[in-house]
């Protein structure tokens, strides 16, 4: 739904630039939070939940475009972020980079009574002379899990590449400062950490920066077989990657979207299973596509001055990201990007060549913005962090009907308060109709014909938190 735009002085005046500005140390935490407030009162199970949690704008305005800023330009600080740089150094490099990330985590967990467990994930990535990892290296994320009260084995993941490059992929030594892409993202994860830390969740919660992802996802592939491993159950994945910039490469200006990037059918897909969703037309309702309509509507609801475009796509054209590690292996993963991106400023030495600057440096970034896109992340975030676990085994029934019927399995979580059908037109991006129906496992539309539409269910808890929708027969 498009929104009123803001005219971009109102917005820039908080997250503008300011060269001027004294880094803080990295131990001071910014801006002080308020204690969150308390959690809504419970419906009875025959009252319709309201989606639109007080909660959750408390969160969206507890981000900071001031400490989103301090991030960014700590991380650029560290010179270089390359896998390949420096790891011994304490002020250059990639090894100074993570040890300070994973310091940040600890300073957080510190905060919250040791709520995040704080690690390295990592693994050695053997070299291949020619290629992009010309010797061996250890590829090392410093993640923070943030472990869910009810739901402990599903998980909710944050991710964003913290490397960086210049013109040539494999210069580990010249300055990469990577501040839109991709300290933006990184210092995006931080903040909705250092806000979410605080707020109990029901499920996981995985903050994770990734490396070694300009020398080909390896970061990215190393926690999606972490995650395998571990039998994580993934509700979704947000690789953040390039969101802190509001000018494109042809002058536009835009503050007020971000794009979202869900792809289509996951390649992990038996031939059975493919067969049954291009029959009911689901190809378009996978659940990447789902994670991403969640993240348009949390938009609507929380951020008045964003809107979020679905983009039917893996990634940008022809380029990647460290979701797709995710999803080539079946699970639920988007991508969040700015929309307009300024190809000057991304892995380019920094230089000025004919009059034009070049390099991706934090003084023509737009906090206000990262702030905003980091907002929505934490909403996003939070929604699913306190759902129930999504409905399974969701059948539907009704050809030569004049009515739609579908049966589902109960969800065990003990704060369940019941199910809410959604539809719409084939050809509508996002669900238009919905009906909430109480705890109960069947239900039939009455009047409404199964091949005009396309149905989903959600469950729903009693304060109002809801699953991602399911297609039913996939
Ligand atoms: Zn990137």
């Amino acid at each position: 739904m498009p929104k009123r735009v803001i005219p971009l002085l109102l917005l820039s005046t908080v997250g503008c630039a300011n060269p001027n500005v004294t880094p803080e140390p990295p131990s001071a935490m910014g801006p002080a939070l308020r204690p969150p407030l308390a959690a809504p009162t419970p419906l009875s199970p025959g009252s319709s939940p309201d989606f639109d949690n007080p909660r959750i704008h408390e969160i969206v305005g507890a981000v900071s475009a001031e400490r989103v800023e301090r991030d960014v330009r700590r991380l650029v600080g560290f010179g270089t972020r390359h896998t390949l740089s420096d790891t011994v150094s304490n002020t250059r490099g990639i090894g100074a980079a993570r040890r300070w990330l994973f310091g940040e985590f600890e300073r957080m967990s510190a905060q919250c009574g040791g709520c995040l467990e704080v690690m390295y994930v990592s693994d050695i990535v053997p070299g291949e002379s020619g290629g992009r990892v010309p010797v061996d290296v250890q590829v090392v994320n410093p993640i923070a899990i943030q472990r869910g009260r009810l739901h402990g084995d599903h998980y909710v993941l944050m991710t964003a590449h913290y490397d960086s490059r210049v013109t040539d992929p494999n210069d580990s030594a010249s300055d990469a400062p990577g501040a839109n892409d991709n300290a933006s993202g990184v210092a995006g994860v931080l903040e909705v950490a250092r806000v979410l830390s605080r707020y109990p969740t029901d499920v996981s919660i995985v903050y994770a920066p990734l490396a070694g992802e300009e020398q080909g996802l390896h970061g990215g592939r190393i926690l999606t077989a972490y995650a395998e491993d571990n039998g994580w159950s993934i509700i979704g994945v947000l690789n953040n990657d390039v969101i802190g910039n509001t000018t494109g490469v042809t002058g536009i200006v835009d503050n007020t979207t971000v794009r979202v990037f869900a792809p289509g059918l996951p390649p992990t897909l038996e031939r059975e299973e493919l067969q049954r969703l291009l029959s009911a037309g689901g190809e378009l309702d996978v659940p990447s596509r789902q994670l991403a309509r969640r993240v348009v509507r949390i938009a609507d609801t929380y951020l008045p001055t964003l809107d979020a475009l679905m983009i039917y796509r893996l990634d940008r054209f022809g380029r990647g990201g460290d979701h797709s590690p995710f999803f080539n292996q079946g699970f639920t993963a988007v991508r969040i990007t700015e929309t307009h991106e300024d190809y000057r400023r991304q892995h380019q030495d920094v230089r000025i060549e004919d009059g034009v600057e070049y390099g991706d440096v934090p003084d023509v970034m737009d906090f206000g913005y990262l702030a905003t896109v980091a907002g929505l992340n934490a909403a996003v975030i939070a929604s699913l962090g306190w759902a129930p676990p999504a409905p399974e085994e969701v059948s539907i029934s009704g050809a030569v009907l004049p009515s739609t019927t579908l049966r589902w399995s109960a969800v065990d979580a003990p704060d369940l308060l019941g199910y809410r059908l959604y539809w719409r037109r084939p050809t509508e991006p996002a669900w238009t109709q919905s009906r909430w129906l109480g705890d109960v496992t069947e239900f039939t539309l009455e009047n409404v014909v199964i091949d005009n539409y396309f149905f989903g269910l959600a469950a729903v808890d009693r304060d109002g938190n809801e699953s991602l929708v399911v297609f039913p027969n996939q």
